[in-house]
């Protein structure tokens, strides 16, 4: 099962002296509990699901806002709208299905930190990499 990060983000926002509104608690809780990267057209349909009907522009702040306070990252699978999941979650890689939008979670591996120490050794100080694979989900293999 998916650790949670929700209680530890809420503490260290009060900590911090951060307003803990409904909308913001809401979103960090969706990102939480959801399997992939959301984007903000998908968190506004699940705040509304939760009968918070925010509007889309305090949405759209809240995502600054939690970019800012690097709560959450912002992924661009080269759809319309940008995607966004929790920074606190371990390392990882995506795999996206181009016909339905699937999205599964892929663990970094060996042959991509070798990529890492190869250029450290042509004198470039990675700080870090972003790499995602595009391609046919299972079912979308079976359909076409
Ligand atoms: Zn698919
Ligand atoms: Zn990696």
């Amino acid at each position: 099962m998916k650790r949670s990060f929700y209680d530890g983000i809420i503490r260290d926002l009060k900590d911090q002296g951060f307003r803990l509104t409904k909308v913001r608690m809401a979103i960090i809780e969706e990102l939480d509990r959801a399997k992939k990267p959301l984007s903000a057209g998908e968190l506004i349909g699940l705040l509304k699901k939760r009968g918070l009907g925010p509007h889309k522009t305090s949405v759209y702040r809240e995502i600054a806002f939690m970019l800012e306070q690097e709560i959450i990252n912002r992924l661009s699978f080269g759809e319309r709208q940008d995607r966004f999941e929790l920074a606190a979650l371990e390392h990882h890689h995506h795999a996206i299905c181009k016909v339905c939008g699937e999205i599964e979670d892929i663990a970094c591996s060996e042959g991509i930190r070798q990529i890492e120490e190869m250029l450290g050794k042509q004198k470039f100080k990675v700080s870090g990499h972003l790499i995602e694979f595009f391609g046919l989900c299972t079912s979308c293999q079976q359909s076409s």
